[in-house]
């Protein structure tokens, strides 16, 4: 996959993305021998050679993290106009830059993939693999067998048909249902929406698998770097 130089060097931790313009700039950075001052210059990493100030830069080794990511909390990095936390205050330690692959609504919990593999994170968000994302769905009502049965045949969204790939109930909660919900795409706020075209609109929802990933049992704000087998069955 081929990526802007200044991204690679900052991906490779050498400076800020804005610096390391500076430093293509200041003619400091070679790829393959021959000296680059065009900032839009993208290059491979897999094949390309970079070196800053006649260094050869190491490509950054890729980090594949899950974190269960507590309610109120923006899936993205850096600050926020009006001061909502973002999930960066929890991957602080986490010494490479990672992003989120795809993302949670703010007040959604449970499993959010990180990684700087921008190749892996693309793959994950593409249709055509159809990973199912399992999510735990507390709904307001009793949903009958009846709903339960017309919910699986799908409803029609303002931006297009949705049905499950899987529904259950898990048990009642008083007045109230939590359900498990199945999608494998990912349109925006697509499970509220779906339960809500039901009449059944969600008070609580947390995602426990992306594909192979389980939650399992992660504590609410914490990360984990992915198994050996959890990678190979993702990749
Ligand atoms: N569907 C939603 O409605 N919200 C999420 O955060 C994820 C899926």
């Amino acid at each position: 996959m081929l990526i802007r130089l200044n991204r690679y060097l900052s991906m490779c931790g050498v400076t800020s993305r804005r610096k390391a313009d500076q430093l293509i700039k200041e003619g400091r950075v070679k790829v393959n021998g021959e000296v680059v001052k065009d900032l839009g210059l993208k290059i491979d990493p897999d094949t390309d050679k970079v070196e800053v100030d006649g260094k050869e830069l190491k490509p950054p080794k890729k980090v594949y993290v899950i974190l269960n990511k507590p309610c109120c909390y923006l899936t993205q990095l850096g600050r926020t106009q009006g001061g909502k936390k973002t999930i960066e205050e929890l991957i602080k330690d986490i010494p490479q830059r990672v992003y989120p692959v795809g993302r949670l609504d703010y007040n959604t919990e449970g499993l959010l993939l990180l990684t700087n593999d921008g190749e892996l994170a693309h793959r994950v968000l593409h249709p055509r693999y159809k990973l199912p994302k399992v999510y735990l769905a507390l709904v307001r009502g009793k949903v009958s067998k009846n709903a339960l049965r017309k919910m699986k045949q799908g409803v029609e969204l303002e931006d297009g048909f949705a049905k499950p790939d899987d529904l259950r109930i898990v048990r009642y909660e008083g007045e109230n249902t939590l359900l498990e919900i199945v999608f494998h795409e990912g349109r925006k706020h697509i499970v509220k929406r779906f339960l809500a075209a039901f009449k059944h609109p969600v008070l609580k929802l947390k995602r426990v698998a992306l594909g192979p990933l389980k939650l399992g049992k992660l504590p609410t704000g914490k990360w984990r770097e992915l198994t050996q087998r959890e990678l190979r069955q993702l990749l």
